[in-house]
């Protein structure tokens, strides 16, 4: 008998960020019908991008307008889907909306929830993730009538499988909520407009970096690489930069292609959160560094003599 599964896509300006396509490719297998649930964006203009990943259902959800930052609207109505379409399995994106709006929905129908899984075995309902810092993998398998998952973006390799899809509307503009209400939404003008779990470089900065000013030299040269700035939580910690920004155990799980870490020593708290990356780079002055013998390439040097340097190279062509 044919299952439904619920896909929560996260979208960028109305573009459907490419993270999706690889929990998407997670998702897919024989007797398993994807449903992608889309919130206030026209179904119509991310139909063939979500259908050339094997989608065959998007659900479009209409929200009133004045509730579409409200997560408890979003998750009510989400659940409201599931039952409509039958749905017995939810995935969304182990991003900061996800870890909003996952908990919420999995707390609502009292469902079991893992977060931050980088690999599903459907038959068996097992996810596997990492726990203690990533030092075990856990594989954890779930029952129950609704099972939520949180995936961690970029983890898996989007393969396309092209089909088509039909278009649903589930009319969610009647759902209120008592007790919450979001007042507004302010946006980070300190970071980039690259947001950490979901860009493919990240260049992150650490003690090494010595002040907030000297991110500026970070920012800068990720505008030139395309990347994400990351930060350790002694960055954070000391008011250079925003707590958004730290990467590691109590901050952003990562899995970029690339990780540039800059005068970052590479502890055990720092590596829980970006070492399923595909490649990391390490400039940092000290090579007994942990990072200098984790890492995939590295250079002795003075981060703040070697960034402004790549990013003038970067310039030049
Ligand atoms: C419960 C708990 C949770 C934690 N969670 C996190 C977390 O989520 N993320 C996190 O990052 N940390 C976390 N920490 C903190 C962690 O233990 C480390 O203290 C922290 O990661 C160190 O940050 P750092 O590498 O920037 O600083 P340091 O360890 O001080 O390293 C600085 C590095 O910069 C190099 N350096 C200095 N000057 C330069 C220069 N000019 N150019 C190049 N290199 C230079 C040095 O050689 C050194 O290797 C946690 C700790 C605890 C106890």
């Amino acid at each position: 008998m044919m299952k439904n599964i619920g896909i929560i896509i996260e979208l960028d300006n109305g573009r459907v960020k490419e993270s999706n396509f690889g929990m998407i490719t997670l998702a897919r297998a024989k007797n398993y019908e994807l449903f992608a649930f889309v919130m206030d964006a026209d179904a119509k203009s991310v139909k063939q991008d979500l259908e050339s990943f094997g989608i065959t259902k998007i659900v479009e959800i209409c929200l009133a307008p004045a509730q579409r930052n409200n997560p408890a609207v979003r998750a009510k109505a989400i659940i409201m889907a599931l039952k409509e379409f039958d749905i017995s399995m939810v995935l969304g994106l182990s991003t900061a909306m996800g870890k909003d709006l996952l908990p919420r929905i999995a707390a609502l129908i009292g469902a079991p929830l893992v977060m931050d899984c980088f690999h599903l075995d459907l038959e068996q309902s097992c996810v596997k993730t990492s726990q203690y810092s990533g030092k075990t993998i856990a594989t954890i398998q779930v029952t129950g009538d609704i099972r939520v998952f949180g995936i961690r973006p970029n983890a898996i390799e989007p393969i396309k499988a092209p089909g088509s899809a039909r278009i649903l509307k589930f009319d969610g503009s009647n759902i209120v909520t008592r007790g919450f209400k979001v007042v507004k939404t302010n946006g980070n003008d300190k970071g980039t407009s690259l947001n950490l779990a979901e860009a493919d470089v990240i260049i992150a900065g650490g003690r090494g970096m010595k002040n907030s000013d000297n991110f500026t030299l970070l920012f800068q040269c990720a505008k030139k690489l395309n990347a994400a700035v990351g930060a350790s939580r002694v960055a954070v910690d000391s008011g250079w930069v925003p707590y958004s920004m730290q990467v590691g155990q109590t901050g952003e799980k990562v899995s970029p292609k690339v990780y540039i870490a800059c005068g970052i020593s590479g502890s055990i708290q720092h590596f829980a959160g970006m070492k399923t990356s595909g490649m990391v780079i390490a400039i940092n002055t000290d090579e007994g560094s942990a990072i200098i013998s984790n890492c995939d390439y590295y250079t002795i040097a003075d981060a703040l003599d070697i960034i402004p340097e790549l990013t003038r190279i970067l310039e030049n062509g």
